[in-house]
């Protein structure tokens, strides 16, 4: 019988994630390669000389250290939410990680046409739904709030569409660095927000385009009620275990996290109505050994000075689809070219070269398309994975079906947008 292995360490973790750290693999095996800390510490001669230096790098390791030492071993899930989202140290608590001067970039960071199409989006999954007078935006790890001012403004503009709906932002950000970031995008400043930072609800205030907006650290504490729930990179920074087994030495990422989410994602699609759509990197459950860091635009050791750069996983897509079966209908995985392509963006990248007159932002225009559309770059990398009620694409002549008509409308993205 296979044997699975949780994996649990720490520094054994290098020997874990052959991909990202070969070296220590070939002196440790794999499922035995426990260090303890003092060992681990010896062998990190780069980060035990950041330890010497006494600067702001070194607290992460420190607590991870003491942490190791106290209690043990840690798991590899353990050691990614500390190193992300530890309250005091995590490396997304104090500081704007995104953009060029950050560790990486983003789609709706490259392109306003990103955050565009997937405000049409949710208006198109609106109308089909029979235009519910009241209706929530939620997004999951908003970073700047780029995505979510760029899908406002598409709201903004529908105005004639949209006039007689109760609209509400909801964003789910455990940062304080970036829920600033966000409300100084989003609102005209934290100075008009109310604070409560002991809430649930910890900063509640008005958008630029007028609608209420408020912030929350955990999905469970937004209102229930008809939503449309946005997950741009979000899903990819979720702690993972590791498992190996210990014939084939092939390793599977399992994300239990990610899991509770989509299933209360689609919960509330099945009680309240709305959808979710889900854009990351990932995989159809075939990916083995997919962990690593990002600093400064560059991959980093997940090890090295912990907490001083991005750790990911590629989001096994597989897995959230059998979490939510039976419950919601998903559609995709698809590829990014293929969403944006059906949602119309030639059409929107056309129509926007035709308003400048400038020839270096003609030229920044079709540079930002040509990065998230071309499949050498993140076209077919990121995927696109859409949650909506069962009876979202069964039509009247189906007997279970009441709203929509003789034949229910296509999914724009995963079909061509019709509005
Ligand atoms: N969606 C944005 C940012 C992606 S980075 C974009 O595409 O540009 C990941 C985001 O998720 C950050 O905003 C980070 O602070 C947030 N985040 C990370 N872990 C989280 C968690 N457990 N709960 C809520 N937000 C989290």
């Amino acid at each position: 019988m296979t044997k699975v292995y949780a994996m649990r360490f720490f520094p054994g973790l290098k020997c874990l994630c052959g991909g990202v750290s070969s070296y220590i693999s070939r002196k440790v095996s794999p499922v035995c390669g426990r260090l303890w800390a003092g060992q681990w510490m010896r062998s990190c001669s780069r980060t035990s000389q950041i330890m010497k230096e006494g600067n702001q790098d070194s607290i992460m390791l420190k607590h991870l250290i003491s942490k190791i030492k106290s209690t043990g071993p840690i798991s590899v899930a353990e050691y990614m939410r500390e190193v992300l989202t530890n309250p005091v140290t995590g490396y997304y608590q104090h500081r704007d990680v995104l953009g060029p001067q950050g560790d990486f970039i983003t789609s709706p960071e490259i392109s306003q046409i990103f955050g565009e199409l997937l405000g049409v989006w949710c208006i198109s999954e609106w109308m089909a739904a029979g235009k519910p007078k009241t209706f929530q935006l939620v997004e999951l790890g908003p970073g700047r709030g780029t995505l979510a001012s760029d899908a406002l403004r598409v709201f903004s503009q529908l105005n004639s569409v949209l006039k007689e709906s109760e609209i509400s932002v909801h964003l789910v950000e455990v940062s304080p660095k970036l829920g600033e970031v966000q409300a100084q995008l989003l609102t005209e400043g934290e100075q008009h927000l109310r604070h409560d930072p002991n809430a649930a609800i910890y900063k509640t205030g008005t958008t630029k385009t007028g609608l209420p907006i408020s912030w929350y650290k955990d999905l469970q504490d937004v209102p229930r009620g008809f939503s449309f729930y946005i997950a741009h990179e979000f899903f990819d920074v979720l702690p993972i275990h590791k498992f190996q087994r210990d014939d084939e030495r092939d390793h599977i990422e399992i994300c239990p996290e990610a899991g509770i989410i989509v299933q209360n994602l689609a919960s509330r699609i099945t009680e309240d109505g709305g959808a979710a759509l889900i854009a990351d990197y990932g995989h159809n459950g075939t990916k083995t050994d997919t962990f690593r860091g990002f600093r400064g635009h560059q991959q980093h050791d997940v090890l090295t000075t912990p907490g001083t750069a991005d750790l990911t996983a590629d989001v096994d897509f597989s897995y959230l689809r059998q979490m939510t079966k039976g419950k919601v209908t998903s559609l995709g995985p698809i590829p990014q070219h293929e969403f944006l392509k059906n949602m119309g963006i030639d059409v929107r990248l056309q129509v926007l070269l035709r308003n400048t007159s400038d020839p270096a932002t003609s030229t920044g225009l079709i540079d930002a398309y040509d990065m998230i559309m071309n499949p050498e770059k993140m076209g077919n990398r990121f995927k696109f994975f859409a949650l909506l009620p069962c009876d979202r694409l069964i039509s009247s002549n189906d007997t279970r079906s009441k709203k929509h008509g003789p034949t229910a409308p296509p999914v724009a993205g995963f079909s061509e947008l019709q509005l």
